[in-house]
């Protein structure tokens, strides 16, 4: 029997193996995929590796810097100089900086909704879980444009459109991250920095390390609990432990079957927590073209299909642009099919950069919500009325289970560096149980 099993071997999984290990404990690492990584996933394009799930790391992410340096890789500053654009409502316009070019008024409106809901972000109330954040919007922002840009910026945090996420669930996120500037932000942002050997090494060094603990293509089906411990079934054979770290996101975590059922609160949580929808598009070039002309490459548009575009060259200096498509074209587009949504996504860039960005040496998309062991990304969102009637459930194990999964995190939750202090958190009050039976 093992002392600990743990479930997924995403960065959260993974890292909590490695505290635990640390402290002496036997671990099992249980993983569905084929690989590590969970969310971290780089591939090789046409020889080049990019980086198809979590990427960016910065400012106060302090768990991610040091990990990078203890694995003994490294980071590079995203670039970001140049014009910038901005495409809402069939009108473009270039502006430098971080403030997007709006008429002088509607810039005001943007910078006091910013500052107002920095500020009801510090103490995120129970009252505005009645609320989405576009009915929040909708009385508060008078400005169209304005609403557009924030619900541009929504999309893109969450992978989910404002009408279908909680304004306190929205402040809550803010308020984990430390502010709204850093959420969105590239300098002093976090979008700041990348791994110069992609994020997906940070899963696989630690997955290495605890060899030969982890077992990949090994999906969980069944929990059982018993008097001495939990059985775990799985496609390859039972594994048995005294405690256990579900490392998985809710939304993957209610199609376990668990014997006695999890608590109702859990249980509803998982039904009402789904994936928001992204998907990742990477278009790599012979020549950083867009440089030349004076852009950064940034664009922050309306949608349909990309509503952001950053330069992502690589770190031995491959020119590339990483697009998003999120919150409900994700779900649109991903239907369409991989050619129609390529050729969207290409013309797309041609128009804001020219005939050349439509001719990529290569192209490669992810929609994430067609991987059956991630369902959408980057994180479960909720709607009005789950949070503060189950949201207790996020991080509240039950029996001998403990809860990891950047989800259940209440520092950067939903980021890698959520996904490594939720690690800590269930690893700690493992240790703690541990403790007080020995
Ligand atoms: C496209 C995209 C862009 C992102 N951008 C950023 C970014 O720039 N910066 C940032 O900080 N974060 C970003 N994120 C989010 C970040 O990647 C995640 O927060 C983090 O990787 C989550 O780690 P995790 O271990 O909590 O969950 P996961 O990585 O989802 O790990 C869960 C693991 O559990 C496994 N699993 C599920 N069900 C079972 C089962 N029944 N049995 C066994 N195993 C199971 C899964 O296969 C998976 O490996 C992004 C994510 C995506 C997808």
């Amino acid at each position: 029997m093992h002392d600990v099993l743990v479930v997924g071997a995403g960065l959260s999984g993974l890292y909590a193996a490695t505290l635990l290990r640390e402290k002496g404990l036997s671990v099992q690492v249980l993983e569905a995929r084929d690989r590590v990584g969970g969310r971290t996933f780089s591939d090789r394009v046409d020889g080049v590796r990019v980086d198809l799930g979590g990427q960016w790391i910065g400012p106060t992410q302090d768990r991610a810097y040091a990990l990078v340096r203890r694995l003994g890789l490294s980071t590079f500053p995203s670039f970001h100089q140049g014009k910038k654009l901005l495409d809402i409502g069939g009108r473009s316009s270039s502006y430098a900086g971080s403030i997007p070019s709006l008429p002088p008024l509607q810039l005001i409106e943007l910078e006091l909704t910013i500052r107002r809901l920095e500020q009801l972000a510090k103490n995120p109330q129970p009252g505005q879980d009645s609320l989405s954040l576009a009915q929040w919007a909708d009385r508060h922002i008078r400005s169209s444009r304005v609403r557009e840009v924030m619900a541009i910026a929504v999309r893109v945090i969450f992978g989910a459109d404002p009408e279908e996420l909680s304004f306190y669930h929205f402040l809550s996120y803010v308020r984990s991250a430390g502010s709204l500037r850093r959420l969105v932000e590239i300098d002093n942002g976090a979008q700041q920095d990348r791994v110069v050997e992609g994020t997906h090494s940070l899963s696989r060094l630690l997955a290495e390390a605890l060899e030969p603990a982890v077992r990949t293509g090994t999906p969980v089906r069944r929990v059982r609990e018993t008097t001495k411990g939990l059985v775990v079934e799985t496609d390859r054979g039972d594994f048995e432990g005294r405690r256990m770290i579900l490392a998985v996101p809710p939304a993957l975590a209610g199609r376990i079957a668990w014997e006695p059922p999890v608590p109702l609160a859990r249980d509803l949580l998982c039904q009402r927590m789904p994936m928001g929808g992204t998907i990742k598009c990477v278009a790599l070039y012979e020549q950083a073209f867009w440089r030349d002309a004076g852009w950064s490459g940034e664009v922050t548009a309306a949608g349909n299909p990309l509503t952001v575009v950053f330069d992502n060259t690589t770190a031995e200096g491959v020119p590339a642009l990483v697009g998003f498509i999120v919150g409900g074209d994700a779900r649109r587009w991903g239907l369409a099919g991989d050619e129609v949504r390529r050729a969207a996504v290409l013309a797309q860039l041609g128009r804001w950069f020219g005939e050349k960005a439509t001719k990529p040496r290569a192209y490669v998309d992810k929609d994430w919500a067609q991987d059956p062991w991630s369902r959408g990304c980057p994180i479960g969102i909720t709607g009005p009325g789950t949070l503060t009637t189950v949201g207790s459930a996020l991080r509240t194990g039950w029996g001998r289970i403990h809860i990891a999964g950047t989800e259940s995190a209440d520092q950067w939750c939903g980021f890698l560096e959520g996904a490594l202090q939720a690690a800590e958190r269930s690893a700690a009050e493992v240790l703690e149980e541990f403790r007080l039976r020995s």
